[in-house]
């Protein structure tokens, strides 16, 4: 029998092209039917669920292109370091969890983004010191129970920070490089075996919770291995990611290990396929930004962690001018503090200010809510199902009080929408037709044990990674001399790309 949802009496803003009007919407089954005048569906409530919309504005739920798992559980671990600082310090961060923290992790995760009107995520998860099935089991798991849509992909790598970035070992007293120089990334034919494993036998509903991959950063993976990752990409139609040109150190030792730009290289190896995004894409030319939209590759702008991080300003205005498509990430709750989408699509508009004072190429509320939906619901693989309330499309919702004073006067939903929310109007969330939050609450976990839960395994992690955070503690004049020493280098790199 048909499960008919009708949304009543609300004002609806169909996508980022359309302006926001009355509407009612007929799903059926989880997906939207049809978007009619306010009372046209009249005669179908007899056996439908109705939901009531009045002063509510009714979007799309957020897409969020780029995040990690197993950030929710390093929230607030993550000192005022920039990326290579935060990349050295990780394994005390991330260390140590067994599956059920895992689970936690994805689960803090998932429940702060319905709660922020995101409805579905681009997860690289992380698992040391490698993936495996029931890793990845557990984390879907999570979603599933919390009600939330995801791409889960093991991210992984087989060089370490060190193999990635010789000349910072080198650079180190030479009491600390020994133990440095013999830590072993992952084995890379196991990491394969392990992700070959879990799309053969992937026990979830792919319409909800999808397996990718996700070769974390270039520097940090040999070719051979960011190779086997596109191979198992394109056999099983997985979605991939990985962290590109995020910092300068990235394109500069990327440029002088491989004689050409990280897209360059990763061009030359055939890995640039419309299956793939980039998450940051910071570091950038002109002729990459041309490079990857012609192999019609999809960039992820995550500007809350760029901005934390020190890592610079995505050239987003110069992407969508070269006709690539820009999505839009959080990046974990370690290192961006917050999962809020709204947040990180108010940011990806006022940024562009900074860039350049030529209004007409200022990031609009509409390019902003496009990012924040459909292009980064391309980088999932359902470009053509959600991030648009639209027939055929997911009934994946969220309903905003207008009575918060952003919406008071209301002229403008869209503009009042991108540059004014943060999630506090956020009423009530459907995911695929079902109510998952409801005046602000979750409706399918216990927010109170979650947290008594989050509490007592911050602790015991804490306590059992004290060893390493000293180590890490012990670096980072280093590390952080490391990534500030940029700017003596030859390879005038900022210069060549304008900035
Ligand atoms: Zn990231």
């Amino acid at each position: 029998m048909t499960d008919r949802l009708l949304i009543v009496n609300g004002l609806v803003l169909p996508d980022a092209a359309q302006d926001a009007r009355p509407a009612d919407l007929l799903i059926e089954d989880g997906c939207i039917r049809e978007i009619g005048a306010p009372g046209q569906f009249a005669a179908a409530r007899e056996g439908a669920r109705v939901v009531d919309a009045t002063d509510r504005l009714v979007i799309t739920g957020l897409v969020n292109g780029h995040t990690h798992a197993h950030g929710g559980l390093g929230r607030g671990a993550v000192p005022d370091v920039a990326l290579e600082g935060f990349l050295a310090a990780s394994p005390s961060i991330n260390g140590q969890r067994g599956l059920d923290d895992l689970a936690l992790s994805a689960t803090l995760t998932a429940a702060e983004l319905l709660k922020r009107g995101c409805t579905a995520l681009f997860d690289m998860t992380s698992e040391f010191p490698l993936p495996s099935v029931a890793g990845l089991h557990a984390v879907a798991q999570a979603y599933a129970a919390v009600g939330i849509r995801a791409v889960v992909a093991p991210m992984m790598a087989d060089r370490t920070l060190y193999q990635a970035y010789p000349e910072l070992l080198a650079t180190l007293p030479e009491a600390l490089q020994p133990p440095l120089a013999r830590l072993q990334a992952s084995d890379p034919d196991a990491c394969l075996s392990v992700v070959r494993q879990a799309a053969h036998d992937w026990p979830f509903d792919n319409d909800k919770l999808r397996l990718g991959i996700a070769p974390t950063i270039p520097l940090h993976c040999s070719d051979a291995f960011m190779q086997g990752c596109a191979a198992l990409s394109a056999e099983f139609g997985l979605p991939m990611q990985t962290h590109l040109a995020e910092s300068q150190q990235q394109a500069v030792f990327g440029e002088k290990r491989y004689g050409r730009s990280l897209v360059a290289h990763l061009s030359g190896l055939g890995v640039l396929s419309p299956r793939l995004s980039v998450a940051h894409a910071v570091w950038i030319s002109d002729d990459d930004i041309s490079a990857l939209a012609t192999a019609d590759v999809t960039a992820i702008h995550n500007p809350l962690s760029n901005l934390r991080l020190g890592s610079g300003v995505a050239p987003v205005r110069r992407m969508i001018e070269r006709g690539l498509r820009v999505g839009l990430g959080s990046d974990g709750a370690n290192t961006s503090d917050t999962q809020n989408l709204f947040e990180a699509a108010r940011l990806a508009s006022y940024l562009s200010r900074v860039v350049g004072s030529d209004e007409d190429r200022w990031i609009t509320p509409g390019d902003a809510l496009r990012m924040a939906t459909e292009h980064s619901a391309h980088a999932m693989g359902w470009g053509h199902r959600l991030g648009r309330i639209a027939p055929g499309f997911q009934a994946d919702l969220v309903l905003l009080d207008l009575a918060q004073p952003i919406y008071v006067p209301l002229r403008n939903a869209l503009r009042q929408l991108v540059h004014g929310e943060n999630g506090a109007a956020g009423d009530r969330v459907l995911v695929g037709g079902r109510l998952v939050v409801e005046q602000g609450r979750l409706l399918t976990i216990d927010e109170a044990a979650l947290r008594r839960q989050a509490q007592a395994a911050a602790e015991r992690l804490d306590a059992l990674n004290a060893e390493g955070r000293h180590l890490a503690q012990a670096l980072r004049p280093w590390v952080s001399a490391f990534c500030c020493g940029i700017g003596q280098s030859p390879f005038h790199l900022a210069r060549r790309l304008g900035r």
